[in-house]
């Protein structure tokens, strides 16, 4: 039996940047994956997404490059060109992150891990003690039992379909399905975006979701909002029949089931060693990553926690520096930006004001709603909406909210801002960069 100070189950962002990092501070480290090193963010998730995304996003652009003097001849979308160049990026990016392990010293394992004792790990035919056992096993997508489902995709089919659908049915009104029926929308397939609550993106600030929506339908998404799929039929001509709960039957290339991510926690045996989960079947750990048994620790989706790449890696690398690199880190989970590559996008950090007004007895509130600067020379009709929540008693920005171009890009320098503690004062007497739209931020004068 081979014996580790650290044995990694599962190469995703946090496993992996968890191995490197103790392996850097001495420690013996083995990690084993069954898939491919990179994990949901890299194989199947947010960069082939990303770069799915700007491929969906040209259509716009060259049809407003005409209104600033350029003529193109636009031919057929090529499915095809796009899948093969995105997976050999994938390849690349699955050998970067091979490379950044074996660099570091991390003996890599092929195959899948599954918990034998407190300090076992069985990999295929290798048995290996360690002293710590870290669980980064990630999520995979919970599809609802309807009849038919298995006429539906998830997320991880959907970056190999051998086609363009030249109609589809997203179900979902999470990031993942905001996100695809943007992408499909873009590059020409007849889209219908389903979500059975009220308002998509619960949980984001409640004008921003109805701007997106308004947006995302004047674009040409057919939004059924307070809708569901309830049952799927294969036609006979290999399309997909779809029955909604409203009653309505729509027949379609392919259906796609965004519906929430569960934690990948079956071929880990949890059970054998009482490692304590809740009620989504996630590992609970505390803010160092401990599980209830004293060897065994958790990290990323897998803790459902918050399901972001950059914060699976920051729960990582705070659990290698804490428990091998002597340098007690606690990953810090307070206002965590993020975007939704929507079309246009979003970018959000802080409390909604939704939130604000639960947790804080005076809030105000700065909104702006305008067509940026591009637009004002095409006939895009896609406005912006900026949002400010401000705790008046302290004059703290406790909220930022964007839907718009660059949303992502402009949130990242905002977000920095928000974590130091900036006041409105501080925004307001920061010189905006003209003509852009992030100057925005820095002139909302007027409280809503
Ligand atoms: P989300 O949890 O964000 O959304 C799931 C959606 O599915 C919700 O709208 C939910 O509705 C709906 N839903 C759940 N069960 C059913 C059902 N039985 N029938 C119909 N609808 C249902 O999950 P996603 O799959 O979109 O994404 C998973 C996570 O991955 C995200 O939370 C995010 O953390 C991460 N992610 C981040 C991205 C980014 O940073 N850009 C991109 C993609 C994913 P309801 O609201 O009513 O519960």
């Amino acid at each position: 039996m081979s014996t580790y100070d650290l044995v990694v189950i599962g190469g995703g962002s946090g496993g992996v940047r968890a191995a490197r990092i103790a392996a850097g501070h001495g420690a013996k480290v083995a990690i084993c994956e069954e898939h491919r090193y990179g994990g949901t963010c890299v194989i199947r998730g947010c960069v082939p997404k990303k770069m799915m995304v700007y491929a969906s996003h040209f259509a716009e652009e060259f049809h407003d490059s005409s209104f600033y003097g350029w003529s193109t001849t636009v031919n057929e979308f090529d499915w095809a060109a796009l899948i093969t160049n995105k997976d050999k990026e994938i390849d690349r990016l699955n050998g970067i992150y091979i490379n950044l392990l074996k660099n570091a010293g991390v003996e890599i394992l092929d195959g899948t891990g599954e918990l034998i004792d407190a300090n076992t790990v069985q990999v295929g035919d290798r048995t290996l003690h360690s002293d710590k056992i870290l669980l980064a096993t990630g999520g995979t997508p919970f599809m609802p039992n309807i009849t038919g489902i298995e006429h539906a995709i998830s997320s991880n089919e959907v970056f190999h379909l051998e086609q363009q659908p030249k109609s589809a049915v997203v179900v979902g009104g999470g990031y993942i399905a905001v996100e695809f029926a943007g992408i499909f929308n873009g590059i020409g397939t007849d889209t219908t975006l389903t979500y059975r609550g009220d308002q998509i993106l619960r949980g984001f600030d409640n004008d921003i979701r109805e701007h997106l929506a308004g947006e995302i339908t004047k674009k040409g998404i057919d939004l059924q909002l307070n809708n569901n799929v309830s049952s799927i039929e294969l036609t006979e001509h290999g399309q997909r029949k779809v029955s909604f709960t409203n009653g309505d039957v729509k027949i379609v290339d392919c259906v796609l089931f965004a519906t929430g991510r569960n934690p990948a926690t079956d071929a880990l045996h949890l059970d054998r060693v009482g490692v304590e989960v809740g009620l989504k079947g996630e590992i609970v750990v505390d803010k160092y990553s401990r599980t209830n048994i004293d060897s065994i620790f958790a990290v990323g989706d897998v803790t459902d926690r918050i399901a972001l790449t950059p914060v699976a890696t920051m729960e990582g690398h705070a659990f290698a520096d804490t428990f091998f690199g002597n340098n007690e880190r606690i990953a810090d989970h307070e206002n965590v930006p993020s975007a939704v590559f929507s079309q246009p996008p979003i970018g959000s950090v802080g409390l909604s004001s939704e939130q604000a007004k639960e947790q804080f007895n005076n809030v105000d509130t700065y909104t702006s709603e305008f067509k940026i600067l591009k637009h004002t020379l095409t006939d895009n009709t896609e406005r912006t909406m900026m949002k400010l929540i401000v705790d008046a008693d302290t004059d703290k920005v406790i909220g930022a909210h964007m839907v718009g171009p660059d949303a992502a890009e402009i949130m990242q320098g905002i977000a920095i801002a928000i974590k130091a503690g900036a006041t409105k004062a501080d925004f307001d007497s920061t010189v905006g960069i003209h003509p852009s739209t992030a100057e925005e931020f820095c002139t909302m004068r007027t409280k809503d």
